[in-house]
């Protein structure tokens, strides 16, 4: 029998991407919208903090196993920055909430800076149960620098100015099969799969 797992996100894209991932291991993906449930809150300053809050919440709100994602940019001038507030980073600094604008801030607030080193975190939680004891944590790195001038039309939010030495671009100028080989998310995601493998 295929076996149902609760998705704490209620982004397509997402739900697109683990779903093809799941399939071959009879895994069916189901968006917790689709299920009733509400969207967490996420208070914590850290992405490990609020992916297993996410996950916990969907899990206790359906009865069925569930996985969540936390992802975002860590600066290394910034002290980290902006972190699990990427998405909303211009926002919270009195800017509209828009890539543009955490684009345009980011850049900004790098003026002076030589360390352009960034790097993209994603954190995949997977609970058995809302009180698993023992939930499945998978953390995926992706080593960039901040560029000041944009490149690329491809990818999303920070991805114009996340440039990659190895590659020689940036990530918006990779097409998506190759950015969902290699990024942050990507590597989580192949550590999660051969996590559940190992369990089915
Ligand atoms: P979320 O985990 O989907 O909520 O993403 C948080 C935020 O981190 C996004 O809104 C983006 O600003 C940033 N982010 C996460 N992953 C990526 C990526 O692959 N490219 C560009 N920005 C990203």
């Amino acid at each position: 029998m295929r076996k149902q797992i609760v998705l704490a996100s209620n982004n397509a894209g997402k739900l697109r991407e683990f779903s093809a991932m799941f399939a071959p291991l009879g895994i069916d993906m189901v968006p917790q919208a689709q299920l009733g449930v509400s969207e967490a809150e996420e208070p914590f300053p850290t992405f490990v903090e609020n992916a297993l809050a996410k996950a916990r919440h969907a899990s206790l709100h359906t009865g069925l196993p569930a996985l969540a994602d936390d992802s975002g940019l860590t600066v290394e001038a910034l002290k980290g920055q902006p972190g699990v507030y990427s998405a909303r980073y211009a926002a919270m600094n009195g800017f509209e909430k828009s890539d543009a604008a955490n684009n345009q801030f980011l850049v900004q607030q790098l003026a002076e800076q030589v360390d352009r080193r960034a790097r993209y975190v994603a954190v995949l939680v997977y609970v058995r149960a809302h009180d698993d004891p023992c939930p499945i944590i998978c953390e995926g790195f992706w080593q960039g620098e901040i560029v000041a001038e944009p490149r690329g039309e491809g990818g999303f939010g920070y991805d114009p100015h996340f440039y990659l030495p190895d590659l020689g671009c940036t990530a918006a100028e990779l097409s998506s099969e190759r950015k969902n080989a290699l990024s942050h998310r990507a590597q989580a995601l192949q550590q999660l799969l051969a996590r559940l493998s190992a369990e089915h």
